[in-house]
This record gives C-alpha cells, sequence and structure tokens, in this order.
C-alpha cells in the first residue's frame, strides 16, 4: 500500500494528573485523578491525517519499554504504517507529564526520550517511505537535524511540504522556509518567528506576510476559535469558525495539520482542505484527550 501522507516526528505518552491547583517548588499535593493517552505532536497529526481518510506512514522513534510498544499497537490500530517507528535500546519512551488543575490550566514538561533518537541517520534508512509520499509532514518534537533533513529530501523529491513549527522554541534558520509549501503555526509560535503579537486575523496578516518576505509560500495562521489566517504571494483569506466551548484545547493544532493534509492527499481545494481540518479541530476541542479527541471522518458533516 502506498503511503499518501508521511508524518515524521514525536510520539509521546501522555501522563496526565488532575488536581485541584498546580503545585509550587517544593509542594506536594493530593490529586484527583490519573491517566494516560497517546500523544506526541507526530503522532497525532498521523493519527488525525489517519481517522480523516488519508493512506498514512510514520517515521519516528520510541524507546524500548511498554510505552513505546502501547503507542506503536495504537497508530497500528488506525491503519497506519509503522514499520518506521523504530524502537531505540536503553532509552525510555517520550513522554509528557501534564498537570491539569480545575481551573482548566496546565503546566507541562517533556522527556524526549526516544524521540531524541530519531536522527538523520535513521531518517535516510527510511528514504523509499518519503520517496512514495505524496505529502511529508514535519514537527520540532524531533532532533532539528533529522527535521531540516526531512524537509531538505522532501522538497527535492517534489513532495508537498508541511511544516509546523511546534513547539515554538526560537527563530527557523533561514534556509528552511523556502523548502516548505505550507507553514502552520499557531498564534503564539507565529509571533515568536516573527516579533509581532498575534491575536487577530489582522495581526496573523501582517505575521503571515512577514514570514513570506522570508521565503515562506504559503502560511496558515491557526487563531484557535477566530479561525485560520491564510496567505501566499498573491491572496490572503480569513476562513472564521464557529466558536465551540472547548473542553481541552490539547490536540486541535495537531487535528486541524492531520485534517488538512487529509483533505489535501485527497486531492480537494485549498479552502475545502482548510475547512475539513477546522470542522474535525472544532469536534476535537470539545473532548478530553489527544489522540482520543481526533474524530473520524464519519463523524463530520458531508
Ligand atoms: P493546541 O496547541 O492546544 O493543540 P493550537 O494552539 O495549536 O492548539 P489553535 O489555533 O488553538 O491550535 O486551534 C486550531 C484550530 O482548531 C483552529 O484554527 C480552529 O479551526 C479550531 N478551534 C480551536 N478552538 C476552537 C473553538 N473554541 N471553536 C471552534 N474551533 C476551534
Amino acid at each position: 500500500m502506498q503511503a499518501k501522507v508521511v508524518v515524521v516526528g514525536s510520539l509521546n505518552m501522555d501522563l496526565i494528573v488532575r488536581t485541584p491547583r498546580l503545585p509550587v517548588g517544593g509542594e506536594t499535593l493530593a490529586g484527583h485523578g490519573f491517566s494516560t493517552a497517546p500523544g506526541g505532536k507526530g503522532a497525532n497529526q498521523a493519527v488525525a491525517a489517519a481517522r480523516l481518510g488519508a493512506q498514512v506512514a510514520m517515521i519516528g522513534c520510541v524507546g524500548d519499554d511498554a510505552y513505546g510498544a502501547e503507542l506503536r499497537a495504537g497508530l497500528i490500530a488506525e491503519g497506519i504504517d509503522c514499520r518506521a517507528v523504530m524502537s531505540a535500546t536503553g532509552v525510555p519512551t517520550g513522554i509528557a507529564a501534564i498537570l491539569v488543575d480545575d481551573a482548566g490550566q496546565n503546566a507541562i514538561i517533556i522527556a524526549a526520550g526516544g524521540n531524541a533518537e530519531l536522527t538523520p541517520a535513521r531518517l535516510t534508512a527510511h528514504d523509499a517511505l518519503l520517496q512514495a509520499a505524496d505529502i511529508v509532514i514535519a514537527q520540532l518534537e524531533v532532533p532539528l537535524p533529522t527535521v531540516e533533513a526531512t524537509l531538505y529530501r522532501a522538497h527535492e523529491l517534489g513532495r508537498t511540504v508541511i511544516l509546523n513549527p511546534a513547539p515554538a522554541t526560537g527563530p527557523l534558520p533561514a534556509h528552511w522556509y523556502g523548502l516548505v509549501d505550507y507553514l502552520i503555526p499557531n498564534e503564539s509560535e507565529a509571533a515568536l518567528l516573527t516579533g509581532i503579537q498575534v491575536d487577530s486575523p489582522q495581526s496573523a496578516l501582517l505575521a503571515a506576510q512577514r514570514l513570506m518576505e522570508r521565503g515562506a509560500r504559503r502560511v496558515l495562521i491557526t487563531l484557535g476559535s477566530q479561525g485560520v489566517l491564510y496567505a501566499d504571494s498573491t491572496r490572503h483569506l480569513h476562513l472564521p469558525v464557529d466558536p465551540v466551548v472547548a473542553v481541552d484545547t490539547t490536540a486541535a493544532g495537531d487535528t486541524f495539520v492531520g485534517g488538512f493534509a487529509a483533505a489535501l492527499a485527497a486531492g480537494q481545494s485549498l479552502e475545502a482542505a482548510i475547512g475539513l481540518g477546522q470542522q474535525a479541530a472544532a469536534l476535537a476541542v470539545t473532548r478530553p484527550g489527544a489522540q482520543p479527541s481526533i474524530p473520524y471522518r464519519h463523524e463530520l458533516p458531508a
């Protein structure tokens, strides 16, 4: 089976503790609930693309432990090709320790674990997947040399390259912009990349223009309940959404990226692809968790 969408990125087990309030340094608190859920930006985007209709393969790395086996099994159950989800010996699988208080505030620590072992050499070993792809998606939760190698190779092969520059870490290397077909930051990532405060379609357009001055061809800035701002060198569009009451916004951006890619891979127009990503993300924010919240195609309007 030929994979249409290939995701190069992270797999994490989310370890979620609910707590009355977030602790201060040195404090021990009694939480009132613990759960685990599969996450990681790469895996979330792969699951979203698969649930929304794409053939998907994932290139990533877990540790040689029970979490790694569970994450891999979860992706396989979604029909995702995991032959390139490698298992690194002697390291733990990546985790996100997530504290959520009763007011919905959170504090998160990510320990990269196996994700840090996704080296450029490990990527190159699975070059055949990039060759077979239509669309290649990357984020920033794996080593940046591997992200760079992904962008270079996918661009060289003429694939459609999507970069979700998350989590926001700092400026992107200048030469990356020209390798990317769709750059998809959220408000805070767009702000970090440009120095422009992004909180409206107008400010998002200014940020998108700044990113295009650096060489970005097409920019989509996700604006939470304000929808998405799209811009390229010839036009710009603000695509609003019907706001829903968010229960948990975890993986909203990932669901948008995966849904957008799935629709593009299916040959849909830009506007239709943004629309599918938005519909899926709006449903995801009404449900808790990362991957558990991501909807299937049949849950969305025709
Ligand atoms: P997160 O980091 O929490 O996963 P994000 O900050 O990357 O999310 P957002 O920009 O908050 O991503 O949301 C992505 C998309 O999800 C938005 O562009 C929008 O389409 C949809 N969305 C988010 N919040 C809402 C909402 N309250 N109502 C409707 N749609 C929403």
